[in-house]
């Protein structure tokens, strides 16, 4: 299977019946672009900056910034490269940031909500993001988006600094999106309001699991809840692609769900444009996608959203693309 799978390192992927989707990857920092390429990835889906700040004393200059998504934006010469502003909160901790412990982290002060709290800290993002802009096909996504008025803050700033940047003289004019991670239920409930103002979604399923079924995805006591076939998450994500295409905007996802081989027939029978993954996943997924016809697979989509439980989807599947796998 390795040599079936070292054959496909160059090819674009494609399912049976000739529709392209793009395998893409998620990465932490620039040093995974080396396996990323090695596994044929067509693109990052989902760079977490995040690790940027992470382990160590202070936060990273804009200088330190703007050389690492330099650097991911040369490396990946013209391919997509989704570069999320800082997630830090939950699961993750940033000593120097000196926040209060709060009694829900997942539900608390994290991601977009601190960035347009602590306005300096993003700016200095934004800034490095859009210096780095020219050097590549830049794609900037915010995540934790819940309401419209932090997409359109977000927008605003990274304006703000655009225009201040460009009276320095700094050169932005290659023209890059700007779209919103979709991993909270209300958003991907409005994503047709969304979907207006947004160049892209980037379904987050991590997050958007433990969200509908209010079940922390850290918590073992309660793994049995974190459902990616449930068809209450299978729901919101169908109506994340339609509200999408429905005004010609693009639709990927970077969470786990996206390499999941139990996960890829139907999100590829729902329409879904790109899956980000880990390095690793990109291969056999994009054999398995080689194999499965997208128009047969999207036959089978109004079945599976009107199944009852997850393991009745997870059955389903199981069987009918079995040969596929
Ligand atoms: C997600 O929530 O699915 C996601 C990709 O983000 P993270 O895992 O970094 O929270
Ligand atoms: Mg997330």
């Amino acid at each position: 299977q390795k040599a079936e799978w070292a054959q496909l390192v160059d090819r674009k992927t494609v399912s049976q019946d000739g529709h392209h989707v793009e395998l893409a990857a998620n990465i932490g920092s620039p040093q995974d672009l080396a396996e990323v390429i090695a596994h044929g990835g067509e693109g990052v889906g989902l760079f977490r900056t995040e690790f940027l700040y992470m382990g160590r004393e202070d936060f990273p200059t804009e200088e330190e910034q703007f050389q690492a998504y330099k650097q991911v934006l040369e490396k990946m010469e013209g391919k997509p490269v989704v570069i999320r502003t800082l997630d830090i909160g939950g699961d993750k901790h940033l000593p120097y940031l000196n926040l209060p412990e709060e009694m829900n982290p997942f539900l608390g002060f994290r991601a977009i909500r601190l960035c347009l709290d602590q306005q300096e800290l993003f700016r200095t993002q934004l800034r490095a993001l859009l210096r780095a802009s020219v050097y590549g096909n830049l794609k900037i996504m915010f995540p934790m988006i819940a309401t419209l008025e932090e997409f359109r803050q977000a927008k605003a700033l990274l304006e703000e600094e655009k225009e201040a940047l460009q009276r320095s003289g700094v050169d932005l004019s290659k023209p890059f999106e700007v779209g919103i991670m979709i991993e909270i239920p209300a958003a991907a409930m409005m994503a047709d309001v969304f979907a207006d103002e947004v160049d892209f979604f980037s379904i987050g399923t991590n997050d958007l699991i433990q969200y509908t079924l209010a079940a922390d995805r850290m918590n073992e006591r309660v793994s049995y809840l974190y459902q990616p076939y449930h068809p209450a998450v299978l729901r919101l994500i169908r109506q994340v692609i339609e509200a999408g295409h429905a005004k010609g905007k693009w639709v990927g996802m970077c969470g786990e769900m996206a390499g999941d081989p139990i996960a890829i027939p139907i999100l590829l029978g729902m329409g879904l444009d790109e899956f980000s993954m880990s390095a690793s996943s990109i291969l056999p997924a994009r054999q398995q996608i080689g194999g499965i016809s997208r128009e047969m697979a999207a036959k089978e989509i109004p079945q599976i959203l009107g199944m009852s439980t997850s393991q009745q989807v997870e059955d389903f599947v199981t069987n009918r693309f079995a040969h596929m796998n």
